[in-house]
């Protein structure tokens, strides 16, 4: 980041989660000497944590909690959430709305401790429902999260919130800068556990299918389902240029590499080198039919799209959770 100072204090929430450990590993990696990093979890189940770094351990769900995380900082990086893959947010809709207690605290926090930028991590869920329902979907623009009717619950909750961002600027004058992330994934992220998102799990799923000699996969509908999926390193470069950028809308973060999950299947198959049979569970929790990612406003606003593909991306992501489950964990799943 070129107007941030390598010694301001940046503080990152969600710090202990997996986007929020990737970012803070990278500003250290750009010279940033003063990083506080918040989570509620304790330190050991953080996915990443690095010395030299003011790791925190707090609930933001707590307005004093938020003050003592914003204290001083130039930048906020709010990235805690409550939150998970379709598993976790199609049943827990009121978990995930109640962590427009982490946002508007952590926004009363950084007015007060007169921080000068404020980046939130919304969702690909604010879109309109009625316009993810064919496979063979238009990628979502911008535009297309209004009229109203995103994701029950969690899209809810992104959209009241990055609502909220718009009118502390012009209200308040705090400058905030908001992402529309699409299914992020990457190493160092939850494969396990009921929070794991498609890719992690798919890749949980084929290592499992080969341990236990199964060599069957369960897959969540008919697996024609359509879906983009971004790598964390275009994740954590879109973040810092829109941070640093002008534009005060919302603006997609997300790939417009669209596949069927049945075709990420076959690439993590074809990874692993194997062929599973294909069992379907037509009612587990699916969301939406389709969804992609128009990239045609980040391209004018930062010259810059996300480009790396599923298939590099799979590879790294499919040998960070092969090594965790066949070392530290081999005895579960074996
Ligand atoms: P994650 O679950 O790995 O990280 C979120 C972190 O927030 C967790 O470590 C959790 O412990 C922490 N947290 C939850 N409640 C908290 C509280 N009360 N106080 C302090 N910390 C708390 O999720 P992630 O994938 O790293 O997502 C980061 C952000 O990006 C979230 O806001 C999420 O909604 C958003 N997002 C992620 C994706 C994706 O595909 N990963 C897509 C769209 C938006």
């Amino acid at each position: 980041m070129s107007k941030l100072n390598a010694s301001d204090l940046v503080v990152v929430t969600g710090a202990g989660g997996f986007i929020g450990g990737h970012l803070v590993s990278e500003l250290r990696q750009r010279g940033h000497t003063r990083i506080r990093a918040v989570d509620c979890k304790p330190f050991d189940e953080w996915y990443q944590r690095f010395d030299g770094v003011d790791n925190l351990v707090l609930d933001l769900r707590e307005a004093d909690a938020c003050q003592t995380a914003a204290r001083e900082s130039r930048y906020i990086f709010n990235l805690a959430a409550d939150m998970g893959g379709m598993g976790f947010i199609e049943l827990n809709k009121a978990a995930c709305m109640l962590t427009v207690l982490i946002n508007t605290h952590m926004l009363m926090a950084a007015r007060s401790a007169g921080t000068e930028r404020f980046f939130y991590s919304s969702s690909a869920c604010v879109y309109a429902a009625e316009k993810q329902t064919s496979a063979d979907v238009q990628p979502l623009r911008e535009g297309d999260a209004y009229p109203a009717m995103p994701e029950d619950g969690y899209g809810w909750e992104k959209l009241f919130s990055e609502r909220m961002c718009r009118h502390f600027t012009e209200d308040f004058g705090l400058t905030t800068r908001m992402a529309r992330y699409h299914n992020v994934y990457g190493p160092l992220g939850t494969y396990d556990g009921g929070r794991e998102k498609a890719p992690a799990a798919i890749c949980r799923k084929v290592i499992q299918a080969q341990l236990s000699r199964s060599n069957e996969i369960e897959i969540w509908g008919d697996g024609e389902q359509t879906r983009s999926f971004t790598y964390i390193d275009d994740c954590l470069e879109g973040t810092l240029l829109l941070t640093e950028s002008e534009v005060v809308e919302p603006l997609n973060i997300g790939s417009d590499q669209l596949v069927t999950i049945n075709q990420l299947v076959d690439i993590v198959e074809n990874i692993a080198g194997v062929k599973l049979r294909r069992r379907y569970k037509l009612d587990a929790p699916k969301g939406v039919r389709g969804r992609n990612s128009d990239n045609t406003l980040i391209k004018q606003r930062l010259g810059w799209a996300p480009s790396i593909s599923l298939e590099h991306g799979m590879r790294k992501t499919y040998d960070w959770i092969h090594q965790q489950m066949t070392t530290a964990g081999r005895r579960q799943y074996a």
